[in-house]
């Protein structure tokens, strides 16, 4: 297999068209058989049901190259079982977990040209995502769906490293109490926008929502979970109904405990505990760990001790763990590094 002639060194995070996607339909209430296909658009009624009642959702994950030249994933079976979770909860057909990861080895095989070389920082970056795709127009779900992965490959998140990222806390809230911020539905994405997009005019690089309820208490930003390290070397991460229960944080939880030694704290964190934290972190797939320099919370500052240059130095041991693992240069616990070729 020859690899495509791409600059793998400079790409950036954005969506490039391969060669290859996967592709089943829901319809008389099963999933036909799959298959990869080369065609990148869909064509769908104007009556959709994606397109009225935002019946969608999706996961995010990445494949890689291995020093010895496998392709690897990395804890497949964990997007699967989310998937299934987002999909009881809208109201979707479960694409079985078991095709789920299989769906997900085949269209990685078929675009094995595009996954980036070992060493290159970039790696490919696999959406599964499911839509509603016949007509519905009373409010109900629909009957038809679509289940489809596409793959794109990119670059590391943050060009010229992690740079600590400057974040406010914000007024807007990211999901309602018993609402859908455990799932990852595309719905939530859409309210997030407006925040962020305020949120960058003014300068910040991300917004922390409170839980909305009480506002004393940390949830997430709008795309990561929140680990934080206390100043007598703790690892404390927020535990909500409303947080989308992020992979990455929940394998540095054991990276924590098991690699590191460290003592490991899910639970409620209290805003008002954060100025006494050492260092602060947003995780989820894409950036791995992004250390957060600075909150901003209503005209007072909130500055961590690792400052604003680099990483802390206990989140770089945490993200130097984690990315050995998945790159394969660090044993992992079992099944987390899955090879599909
Ligand atoms: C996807 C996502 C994350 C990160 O999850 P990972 O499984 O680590 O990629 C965190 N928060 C939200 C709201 C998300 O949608």
């Amino acid at each position: 297999m020859e690899k495509k002639n791409l600059d793998w060194a400079n790409l950036g995070f954005g969506y490039m068209i391969a060669d290859y996607r996967y592709v089943s339909n829901y319809r008389d209430g099963r999933w036909d058989d799959g298959e990869i296909i080369t065609e990148s658009n869909i064509t769908l009624n104007e009556c959709a049901g994606v397109f009225q009642y935002s019946q969608s959702c999706f996961e995010g994950l990445k494949a890689y190259t291995t020093e010895d030249g496998h392709i690897v994933c990395f804890r497949p079976d964990l997007n699967a079982t989310r998937m299934k979770d987002s999909c009881e909860r809208l109201e979707m057909p479960v694409f079985p977990e078991e095709r789920f990861v299989k769906a997900v080895e085949e269209v990685v095989k078929a675009n094995a040209a595009w996954v980036p070389p070992f060493g290159s920082g970039a790696t490919l970056y696999i959406r599964p995502y499911m839509i509603a795709t016949n007509a519905v127009i009373g409010v109900k779900p629909a009957d038809e769906y679509q289940f489809r992965i596409f793959v794109t490959p990119v670059g590391p998140y943050f060009k010229g490293g992690a740079k600590p990222l400057t974040i406010r806390v914000s007024d807007f809230d990211r999901a309602a109490p018993h609402g859908t911020g455990h799932i990852k539905a595309g719905l939530n994405y859409a309210m997030s926008l407006h925040p962020i997009v305020d949120a960058h005019k003014n300068g910040f690089d991300e917004n922390m929502y409170l839980d909305p309820a009480t506002r004393t208490k940390v949830e997430e930003t709008g795309g990561a979970n929140f680990i934080f390290i206390t100043k007598d070397g703790k690892f404390v991460t927020p535990k909500s109904d409303s947080i989308l229960p992020s992979i990455t944080r929940r394998s540095l939880m054991v990276v924590a405990e098991k690699y590191l030694g460290m003592t490991v704290e899910n639970r409620e964190v209290l805003f008002s505990e954060v100025e006494g934290f050492a260092e602060c972190g947003l995780c989820g797939t894409a950036a791995v760990i992004s250390p957060v320099g600075k909150i901003y919370d209503h005209g007072r500052e909130i500055c961590f001790p690792s400052g604003m240059e680099e990483m802390g130095p206990v989140t770089k041991k945490l993200y130097d763990k984690l990315t050995g693992i998945q790159m394969g240069e660090i044993e992992g616990p079992d099944g987390w590094v899955h090879t599909i070729l």
